[in-house]
């Protein structure tokens, strides 16, 4: 896996690879590649939800996924990369 070309969801930090399958969709039908489709679609986000609640939706999954990850490994990896995402960060142009 090469990380300089591996995307990661901006919303929900969630790796979408290197094909535009998981990619989020315009309301034109074109893909936004800065987003996942589960987070963005039809040109817009999904679920309008803050930074600390999208972390809430994303514990679960994470864990889930990660067997032997505990609830409080997961939560205190996404409190340090969730802030650097462009969606909870739009200052930062990344
Ligand atoms: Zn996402």
């Amino acid at each position: 896996m090469n990380l300089e070309t591996q995307r990661f969801c901006q919303s929900c930090g969630m790796p979408m690879g290197q094909s535009d399958e998981m990619y989020g969709i315009e309301a034109d039908g074109t893909t936004n590649s800065d987003y996942c489709k589960y987070c963005y679609g039809n040109g817009a986000f999904l679920y309008d939800v803050t930074m600390e609640e999208m972390m809430a939706i994303c514990i679960p999954h994470m864990v889930e996924q990660n067997p032997g990850m505990t609830v409080d490994a997961a939560r205190q990896m996404m409190q340090s990369y969730f802030p650097h995402l462009k969606r909870w960060n739009p200052q930062k142009d990344r």
